[in-house]
């Protein structure tokens, strides 16, 4: 069988073109993905980008407008639901009321006669730390242990992949975090495909080796949640990955290993592999805690890019640092977060400073494109 094959090119989800129509309003535009078998693997995007659809389309509860989707080298585009070796978790568990925490589990196994019930059951509740409360009814039990009961009960079913729909929506902040690190220790203990929707970055970037970042029908770029957050290729991953300093520059050396740009009549270097422009105009980024603080004239011993003249306008203590906003001869502020390590001095609004980052940190962006 595929799943004894080992990992071959025609492992996992390979999803083609895909599209979806409703009416003239194209909720999905010829998507591609590439989820190698055991990836877990988050869709992440703002709510109406079609996370959902592109899920349901795999789940095949919604028909494609057109494309198609191969798992473990099949065609299932048009393979009903109940027939792709698929299984879905949903944000409203579904789990049986009247029946016990065992059952709920059993029902799959039961349903399509598979032998073994008592054994598998006994297993997959202890993979989700529930074994002892195998005989209560879904209603005694917490959000947590809910999702986990139905986490358990889609796992049983050995799918080559499961689908996590905004699983953990529902739950407090807390235990979301919690959870988010429990299913992370299930997938890699059960070595299965997972495909995790949500809106949510810190989510995404906690659980998935591998994160898309989807926006208005299109995967905008796709990842390690490292290679996302540290050199986006675009304003919309940007800033949808935390917070970014972004600042008009002109390119003066589009061509070279190391891209100089002229910002507000400074140069900044920036490297080639992180510079997605063809020259022109473009958005110098930088992240606030990349950004160095120091008094004017303090010449930071950072071999970067030193930028005098700001004005310290904000200052919020927050522990584990001091965030900054710093008002640049140009009229932007920018962000600053300095982590506070007990030797940093801390600024006052009105101090005169000046910046600095290490070119290597800094990415480059399309002109043509919103500022969100
Ligand atoms: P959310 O996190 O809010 O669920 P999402 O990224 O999952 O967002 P989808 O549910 O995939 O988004 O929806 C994508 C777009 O398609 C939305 O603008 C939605 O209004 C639209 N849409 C979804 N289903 C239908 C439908 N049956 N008829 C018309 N429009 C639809």
């Amino acid at each position: 069988s595929p799943a004894e094959a080992g990992a071959e090119p025609g492992d996992g989800l390979q999803v083609r073109a895909l599209s979806k129509s409703y009416g003239d309003f194209h909720a999905v535009r010829s998507l591609d993905l590439d989820v190698p078998r055991g990836r877990f693997y988050a869709l992440l995007g703002p709510s109406g980008c079609g996370k959902t659809t592109t899920l349901r389309m795999v789940a095949g509860l919604e028909a494609p407008t057109s494309g198609s989707i191969l798992l473990a080298g099949q065609d299932i585009t048009r393979t009903k639901a109940y027939r792709r070796p698929v299984n879905t978790v949903f944000q409203n568990y579904a789990l049986f009321p009247h029946l016990d925490i065992y059952e709920n589990v059993a029902f799959g196994l039961r349903r399509r006669k598979v032998g073994d019930v008592k054994k598998k059951v006994d297993e997959m509740l202890e993979l989700v730390e529930l074994g002892a409360q195998a005989r209560k009814k879904p209603a005694q039990l917490s959000g947590g242990q809910q999702q986990r009961v139905a986490l358990a009960r889609a796992l049983i079913n050995e799918p080559e992949v499961l689908l996590l729909d905004e699983p953990l929506g529902a739950l407090d902040l807390k235990l979301r975090r919690s959870m988010q690190i429990e299913i992370k220790r299930i997938q890699t203990e059960v070595g299965l495909t997972f495909i995790h929707v949500t809106h949510d970055q810190e989510e995404a970037m906690t659980m998935a080796d591998t994160v898309a970042v989807m926006n208005s029908g299109v995967i905008e770029q796709q990842g390690s949640p490292a290679e996302l957050y540290e050199n986006p290729r675009s304003t919309f991953v940007a800033n949808f990955l935390g917070q970014s300093n972004l600042i008009e520059g002109t390119v003066k050396t589009p061509a070279a290993d190391v891209v100089t740009v002229d910002m507000h009549g400074i140069d900044v270097s920036i490297p080639a592999d992180r510079a997605h422009t063809d020259g022109g105009k473009g958005w110098i980024g930088i992240r606030p805690e990349k950004v160095l603080i120091g008094d004017a004239g303090a010449e930071l011993d950072a071999p970067g890019n030193t930028i005098p003249g700001g004005v310290v306008t904000d200052v919020s203590f927050i522990g584990v640092s001091t965030q900054y906003l710093v008002r640049m001869p140009w009229g932007q502020e920018l962000q600053v977060f300095a982590q506070n390590t007990g030797r940093t001095k801390i600024h006052s609004v009105g101090d005169q400073v000046e910046l600095s980052w290490r070119p290597e940190y800094a990415f480059l962006l399309d002109h043509a494109q919103d500022v969100h």
